[in-house]
C-alpha cells in the first residue's frame, strides 16, 4: 500500500483524512498524519492543507521539517491545497513582511489572498477537463484563496497541465472580469510533473473527484 501523509501542523489536514477515507481507492493507501521527520520519512506522497501559509511554514521549521520538506518535494508527489499551493509554488506574490518560505516544485508565480478584500471568500462552478466525469462541474470553495499569476516553466521543467478552472461567465459578481492576458488567473487546479495544485479547498465538498485525481495519476500511476 501507499503511504500518503497529510502534513498536520495547521488548517484542514483532518477534513483531507476523511475525504481519502471514502474514496474507492483508499484500500491501496494508508493515511497517515506528518507531524515530525519521522512521519514524513515513511511517506510516499504527502498534502498540504490549507490554513495559513507563513504559519505552516513557521511550525514546519519548528518541528525540523523545512530542510525534509525541501528534499521530499525534489523526489516525491506532494498536493498543495490553498495555503499548500502557495507553500509549492516557485514563487509569491504579497508574501508577509519579512517574506515566506516556499518548498518550489511548480514553476508557478502565485498571489496570496489575491481575489481581495471584497470577494475574500466565494463558491464558483469549475470546469474540469481533467477529472472522472468532466461535464459535471464543480462547486469549487475559496477561502482567501491564492491566485496564480503566471506559469514559467523551463525547457528542462515537466510541463504544466490545467486540470480545472474558474468558467468565464459565471464568475461571482465582485470579481472583476478578466481579459485574455489574466487567462492563468482563472486557473484553480494545475498538474506539473509528480505535483498537484488547488488554489481552493475539494476537502471541504462531498465530491472527492480531486482527492482521486491525485491518488491515481499522481501517487499510484508511478507504482
Ligand atoms: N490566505 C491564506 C494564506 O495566505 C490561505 C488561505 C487558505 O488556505 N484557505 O496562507
Amino acid at each position: 500500500r501507499s503511504v500518503v501523509g497529510i502534513l498536520a501542523l495547521q488548517g484542514a489536514f483532518a477534513e483531507h483524512r476523511t475525504a481519502l477515507e471514502k474514496l474507492s481507492l483508499s484500500r491501496k493507501l494508508q493515511i497517515l498524519l506528518v507531524k515530525t521527520p519521522e512521519d514524513l520519512a515513511q511517506c510516499d506522497a504527502l498534502i498540504i492543507p490549507g490554513g495559513e501559509s507563513t504559519t505552516i511554514a513557521l511550525l514546519a521549521r519548528l518541528a525540523g521539517l523545512s530542510e525534509p520538506l525541501k528534499e521530499f518535494v525534489k523526489v516525491k508527489p506532494v498536493w498543495g491545497t490553498c495555503a499548500g499551493a502557495i507553500l509549492l509554488s516557485q514563487a509569491v506574490e504579497n508574501a508577509k513582511k519579512g517574506g515566506q518560505e516556499l518548498l518550489g516544485g511548480m514553476s508557478i508565480t502565485i498571489a496570496r489572498n489575491g481575489w481581495g478584500s471584497q470577494v475574500e471568500s466565494f463558491e464558483a462552478p469549475l470546469e474540469v477537463e481533467g477529472l472522472r466525469d468532466p461535464s459535471s462541474p464543480f462547486n469549487g470553495v475559496f477561502i482567501r484563496a491564492p491566485v496564480i499569476l503566471q506559469l514559467h516553466p523551463t525547457t528542462d521543467d515537466p510541463p504544466i497541465t490545467v486540470v480545472a478552472r474558474l468558467a468565464p461567465g459565471l464568475l461571482p459578481s465582485g470579481l472583476a472580469t478578466l481579459n485574455a492576458s489574466d487567462e492563468p488567473r482563472t486557473f484553480v487546479a494545475l498538474r506539473q510533473g509528480l505535483h498537484f495544485l488547488t488554489t481552493f479547498h475539494p476537502e471541504l465538498t462531498n465530491d472527492n473527484r480531486f482527492h482521486e485525481y491525485f491518488v491515481r495519476e499522481c501517487v499510484l500511476a508511478g507504482k
